[in-house]
């Protein structure tokens, strides 16, 4: 059996997520304005001038080149199956070259991808009736990230703008193409010199799925499964918390408030995305003993079984997750907070979490959402149509446009009862995705001051 656990690892992670989306809370900027009205040290912060990165990366290389290493430094020795950056990207200060290929540097100290935007922009808050000259999608979102319907609307370099604005928009962009393509079997120019090493699980030929090994964390599976499945260990959503999060403190203590959050904002993510139990738990509802034997049948031949968990699984992520992005929607629509808005502003949460520190994307975030995930599945299959989270004929991803959630669910759910059930176990999600939020940036904006 041990012998052959690495060849069902295998097995288990070219197919594992393969077809799940991998975005996790869909509009994390309407999520995170709402988090942060409620935080009087962002929301109350005086406007800021929006500047182009080329600028701040040209006025402070020198302290970029110390911030990246010491990131290094911090990645090497508190990640697990951390691979080491090459040491033809590390990021080293010249002050000859051009703006462009300073910024390319930078973005390949970082690993991500390098047709990364960084545009200057806003995503306008949904609850507001905010006008301004509106950025094609294409100008902030790279081509693959399956981003199409978000309004963007353009910033000019010295434009004042709320920190609020700044930090809620760059909450949403990682899933805009930043992690995309980073491995060495990924189809893009620049995977093969990022050191990565081949994808960890899922289709390196589905785009999109690239990303998810950034912005999943599965910390807390049972030791077996890490046997079978060692590239279990290979998710990163903590070095790209790190990294921006220690950004956000360069910029904001060398005098570039606009880039202090924006990178505080892209640090967020990471975070909210492992408050979402389908990021941070392998197989929400299957014990590992169920995981193994399906998968020891798939390598006998028998794939069925391995095949239809593996739709259902991706039904019930897209499932929660439209369900709790089509509630954010329809509350900014009709302009009336519901049971998701009040769980985001609820402060009561943040006093009773341990005090922020630099594990608690592991210790806390991701701990909770694995702990919450039997629950959450529960309410997903009690509540959601048996066509959607039971049928393994029917494909969520492949129709997720044409599906109208709210609609099919309808007042009551499945049983009577059951949708309210579901709305708690997520306002329960996104109580935690609030008061994690605010304490991270508590912690980076608490630290500049210090
Ligand atoms: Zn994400």
């Amino acid at each position: 059996m041990r012998r052959n656990l690495p060849r069902i690892a295998a097995v288990i992670l070219t197919l594992t997520l393969a077809t799940t989306a991998a975005r996790a809370w869909s509009d994390h900027g309407m999520a995170t304005y709402r988090v942060l009205s409620a935080l009087p040290e962002v929301a109350a912060a005086a406007p800021v001038a929006a500047e182009p990165l080329a600028d701040f990366l040209r006025a402070e290389e020198a302290q970029i080149e110390a911030t990246l290493a010491q990131t290094q430094t911090w990645a090497a020795g508190r990640l697990e199956a951390y691979p080491p950056l090459p040491a033809a990207l590390r990021f080293v200060a010249d002050p000859a070259r051009s703006d462009g290929a300073r910024q390319l540097a930078f973005l390949r100290a970082l690993r991500v991808a390098l047709d990364a935007r960084f545009a200057l922009y806003v995503q306008p808050d949904r609850w507001l009736d905010v006008q301004g000259s509106e950025l094609p999608v294409a100008a902030v979102v790279t081509p693959g990230s399956g981003v199409l319907d978000h309004r963007f609307l353009a910033l000019q370099p010295g434009e004042q703008v709320a920190p609020l604005a700044v930090v809620a928009s760059a909450a949403d962009e990682p899933d805009y193409g930043l992690d995309i393509g980073i491995w060495t079997d990924s189809r893009t120019p620049w995977g093969k010199e990022m050191g990565m090493g081949p994808l960890p699980f899922g289709n390196p030929a589905l785009v999109f799925a690239t990303q998810a090994p950034m912005h999943m964390g599965f910390y807390h599976e049972d030791r077996i499964l890490y046997l079978a499945a060692p590239q279990l260990r290979r998710t990163y959503p903590q070095l790209r918390h790190h990294q921006f999060a220690a950004l956000a403190q360069l910029a904001f203590r060398s005098g570039h408030p606009y880039w202090g959050w924006r990178f505080t904002g892209l640090a967020l993510h990471y975070l909210q995305d492992l408050t979402q139990p389908y990021h941070a738990t392998v197989m929400p509802g299957a014990s590992t003993l169920r995981m193994l034997g399906i998968s020891v049948l798939a390598k006998l031949g028998m794939q069925r079984p391995w095949d239809e968990a593996i739709v259902l699984l991706s039904n019930r992520h897209l499932a929660a997750e439209a369900f709790q992005s089509d509630l954010i929607r329809e509350a900014a629509r009709v302009r009336r907070a519901g049971a998701i808005e009040t769980a985001l502003q609820d402060v009561r949460r943040d006093g009773t979490l341990p005090a922020w520190s630099d594990d608690a994307l592991r210790t806390q975030v991701s701990a909770r959402a694995h702990a919450a995930a039997p629950a959450l599945n529960d309410a997903v299959l009690a509540a959601l149509p048996d066509r959607l989270v039971l049928d393994p004929g029917f494909d969520y991803g492949v129709h997720e446009r044409e599906v109208d959630l709210l609609r099919e669910i309808g007042p009551q759910g499945k049983t009577p009862g059951s949708r309210a059930a579901l709305e708690a176990a997520i306002a329960d999600r996104m109580a935690d995705f609030g008061a994690f939020t605010r304490a991270a940036v508590r912690a980076i904006v608490g630290e500049v001051r210090r």
